[in-house]
């Protein structure tokens, strides 16, 4: 230990006060311990109950549709992808199931994101972080990486015991396994993700071959160790510093939202369960918390609910199992810690019963809200177009006089055909009396085109106005429409758009 004599201000200190014998290390070491907390490993022990039971459902049910969804089929017929969810990045489509969303429809995607983030805010002003403690990936990956360690290591006790133990082959084979295991989760984890990419048939057979396009392996290496370190490493470390998620969701829960809550009233104080005369504990004068810490050890944020509501706690309700187990084994009710809200918890307090309010205005407003953008989505939807026009007209230059005194504008048109079949069109002009359009590309005279399947195709278009319509026209600038029309289903796409002309004045006869 280094002890300098040092006249200067000691950061720790109170303002103003000057330390003359310095213990250099002794003050960096209290900085240190002030910024940077070092990590507690945390043994969660396992916890059996209701919430137990319903996470391994929710887990089942989560990871089998993230398995098995690239492996279903959907049959859309000839040259289409038969995989009923796929991101085809090749063809910038995406398929889900019936769906088929061009990247001109991106909306529909950013609307159904929308749609998830407000489900999460009426989810979350009713049962607070449901979704952290039960479905997010980062809490089901985890809670398996746990299961793993706990499978080779043993539970909560044995786990402190080997981490305490030196180095031997024992040690090393079950360590070892672990992470072993945890990195064969990582693969599988990565691999189905890169399955929603590709035909997974296709794909898996590649990967086993080594014929894969390189930048499979590439995302599929980056999934993979992303779930070893985020799920099997960082763990909790992730919901507690890394995710946004616990500090933003504060804003949208109130006193009547349901959190895992520790009732104070009624098991304060605590202390060890000692019997008493006759073998029997007396409770008249204590609460119902024997402080075994039950709670606490099966904690996977190895925090103590007794505490009060804490930026760490992921509501996955553990702690409700366990204390529910020890009210069992000793006789009393259950549920001293339980999903319950603050407001009813005070009216408690003042020997007043409050019932829970899931309706109130922030939840209708969710509510609505969610009914609202998921009408627009449907009507949208509904009225979804399989033909796509787009109408430019040419900046340079605006209009080109003839010699004959007509005047002919220029427009690029860019028909998308969404159908898997191809399509013949007609363009037509309405509401200016052209006197005639050329298509660059099409048989002289003619005014359709064909658009291959799933196609867009950029046409070139002149529209001329003859002499003797250009001195009618009042202004420089006509309003006009130009119509594209299937010509089998006559499924019409009009575009309005402007024919420019010179100033009256400056118009040329003929
Ligand atoms: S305090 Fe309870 S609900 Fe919160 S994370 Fe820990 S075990 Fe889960
Ligand atoms: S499990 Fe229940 S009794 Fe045990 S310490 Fe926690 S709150 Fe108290």
């Amino acid at each position: 230990m280094t002890t300098v004599l040092d006249k200067r201000v000691d950061p720790m200190a109170e303002p103003g006060v000057v330390t003359e014998r310095h213990d250099v290390e002794a003050v960096n070491r209290k900085v240190d311990r002030e910024l940077y907390a070092r990590r507690q490993t945390i043994y969660p022990k396992r916890a059996r109950g209701t919430f137990r039971r319903l996470k391994w459902i929710i887990m089942a049910a989560t990871l089998a549709i993230y398995y098995v969804l690239p492996w279903v089929r959907w049959n859309r017929g000839a040259d289409l992808p038969n995989q009923a969810v796929l991101l085809d990045m090749a063809n910038n489509r995406f398929f889900f199931f019936f769906l088929e969303i061009w990247p001109q429809e991106f909306y529909y995607v950013t609307g159904l994101l929308i749609l998830g983030a407000l489900l999460l805010f009426l989810a979350t002003s009713v049962a607070g972080r449901v979704w952290c403690g039960y479905a997010c990936p980062q809490t089901v990956w985890t809670d398996m990486m746990i299961s793993v360690e706990r499978f080779w290591q043993g539970d909560r006790n044995a786990r402190i015991l080997l981490d305490k133990l030196p180095w031997g082959p024992g040690k090393i084979a079950r360590k070892l396994m672990t992470h072993l295991t945890w990195l064969f989760i990582g693969i599988s984890t990565g691999g189905a993700l890169v399955f929603y990419f590709r035909d997974a048939p296709t794909l898996a057979r590649e990967l086993a071959t080594g014929t894969a396009p390189p930048a499979a392996y590439l995302f599929l290496g980056i999934f993979a160790l992303t779930t070893y370190v985020l799920g099997g490493l960082a763990r909790e470390q992730v919901c507690t510093y890394m995710c946004p998620w616990p500090r933003i969701q504060a804003a949208m829960t109130d006193k009547h939202t349901l959190l895992v809550s520790y009732r104070e009233e009624r098991g304060e104080p605590r202390g060890p369960a000692r019997k008493g005369v006759g073998g029997v504990i007396d409770w008249s004068s204590r609460g119902d918390c024997i402080d075994c810490k039950a709670c606490v050890v099966v904690c996977p944020a190895g925090i103590d609910i007794r505490d009060g509501s804490q930026l760490e706690c992921i509501q996955c309700a553990l702690c409700i199992d366990a204390c529910n187990d020890i009210m069992t084994k000793i006789g009393r009710p259950n549920n001293l810690i339980s999903y319950d809200t603050v407001a009813a918890r005070e009216a408690k307090a003042k020997g007043v019963h409050e019932a829970i309010q899931l309706v109130r205005p922030r939840t209708l407003l969710y509510a609505g809200l969610l009914s609202l953008v998921g009408a627009i989505m449907l009507v949208a939807w509904l009225n979804r177009t399989v033909l796509e026009v787009n109408v430019l007209h040419d900046r340079n230059p605006p209009y080109v006089q003839l010699s004959n005194g007509a005047i002919r504008n220029g427009f690029t048109v860019k028909i998308l055909n969404k159908l898997h079949q191809p399509r013949t069109f007609q363009i037509e002009t309405r509401g200016i009396e052209a006197g005639e359009i050329v298509i660059v590309g099409a048989p002289s005279g003619s005014q359709s085109v064909t658009v291959e399947t799933d196609n867009l195709r950029e046409l070139r278009v002149f529209v001329t106005l003859r002499p003797d319509s250009v001195g009618k026209q009042a202004s420089s600038s006509t309003p006009f429409d130009i119509v594209v029309i299937d010509s089998t289903n006559k499924a019409s796409a009009i575009r309005r758009t402007l024919f420019q002309l010179p100033a009256a004045a400056a118009r040329t006869a003929p």
